[in-house]
């Protein structure tokens, strides 16, 4: 299916990844996906106390590329936020 990608907003060949209802571009999935995969991950390494420098690493340039990209390019300059107490955002 052509159209347009729900994040970036180019026409291209468009998927939509299990439990999501945007339809994007294979670009925009693999980093959905990957900074999905990245934040659980970084979610269980702080709640379980250890370091996630690496993760972080990891995780904020992905996460600014990808907001550089997508509509929310006015976020992408904020900073990480240190507040990681609001567990319950994510299920
Ligand atoms: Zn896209």
């Amino acid at each position: 299916m052509i159209g347009r990608c729900d994040t970036c907003g180019r026409l291209s060949e468009l998927f939509r990844l299990p439990d999501r209802t945007d339809i994007n571009c294979p670009e925009c999935n693999a980093d959905i996906s990957m900074l999905v995969l990245l934040y659980v991950k970084w979610k269980s390494t702080v709640r379980n106390g250890e370091q996630s420098q690496d993760l972080e690493a990891q995780l904020v340039p992905m996460l600014h590329r990808f907001l550089e990209r997508s509509e929310l390019r006015p976020y992408a300059n904020e900073e990480w936020p240190e507040d990681t107490s609001r567990e319950s955002e994510v299920n």
